[in-house]
């Protein structure tokens, strides 16, 4: 579903992926781990060329990632991205939050985009909040309205980059659930999070990244309970 072959990216002199291979499977859940400033944001915005990459390719479903242009704005639509920020139109109602993505670029009708939205929003469960405006709701509320924004424009991925780091811990649970549903219904996800015990039950797969490169692969209980490289164990040591 997704593969990234040699990507190679600097920020000037700093090279932040050093040469990242890595196969996504349809359906399976990735959870991205290493410290801090080990390239895993930038990682994730290569996949949907928010970030350029200077070689190798991304393809998404057998189709490389273009540079630019309309094929990339169509590639795009393909992969949800959820940030910690929650980044909702300030200025939008929920329920339009959710329907514009579908209206410009799926095409759909008024009508069309809200059947659909007003699905996602209980989907997520907060339906009952369509008609207010994001700063009303709650931050775990805000983060499943982001969720449900980006399934309204029907990814063939998602990319969660911290999803819960900005809520507080009373909320952590609510959106956790909700990417525990979404991965069970199937859909393929890259994610990135300090949440362990999320880590532990959701993913298929954890890949390990320190410095820019993929350390250790593993399944979670393999990677928690006998890390192979000394800095996965240095990082549990830290964060366990
Ligand atoms: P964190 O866990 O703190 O979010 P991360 O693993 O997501 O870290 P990145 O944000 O991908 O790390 O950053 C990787 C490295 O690239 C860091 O050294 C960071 O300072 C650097 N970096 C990130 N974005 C830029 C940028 N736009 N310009 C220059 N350097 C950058
Ligand atoms: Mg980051």
């Amino acid at each position: 579903m997704v593969q990234l072959k040699s990507v190679n990216k600097h920020y000037g002199s700093l090279h932040v992926l050093k040469d990242i291979n890595l196969e996504v499977g349809k359906g399976e859940v990735i959870i991205l781990l290493g410290p801090s400033g080990s390239g895993k944001s930038t990682l994730c915005r290569t996949i949907n060329r928010l970030e350029t990459i200077d070689s190798g390719s991304i393809s998404i479903d057998g189709k490389i990632l273009p540079e630019e242009g309309k094929e990339l704005a169509n590639l795009r639509a393909e992969v949800g991205m959820v940030f910690q920020s929650f980044n909702l139109f300030a200025h939008k109602s929920i329920l339009d939050n959710v329907t514009l993505g579908p209206r410009k670029v799926r095409g759909l009708s008024k009508t069309e985009a809200e059947e659909e939205a007003m699905a996602l929003l209980r989907k997520v469960g907060v339906d009952s909040q369509a008609q207010k405006m994001p700063a009303q709701l709650s931050g775990g509320q805000q983060q499943r309205v982001a969720i449900a924004r980006a399934l309204a424009m029907r990814p063939k991925v998602m990319l969660f980059d911290e999803p819960t780091s900005a809520l507080d811990p009373e909320m952590v649970n609510e959106v956790l659930d909700t990417m525990v549903n979404l991965a069970r219904e199937g859909m393929t996800m890259i994610v990135v999070t300090h949440e362990m015990g999320f880590a532990r039950r959701a993913a298929d797969r954890i890949v390990f990244l320190a410095n820019g490169e993929i350390v250790e692969q593993a399944t979670p209980d393999e990677f928690f309970s006998n890390p192979k490289s000394d800095r996965a164990k240095d990082f549990l040591g830290k964060i366990l």
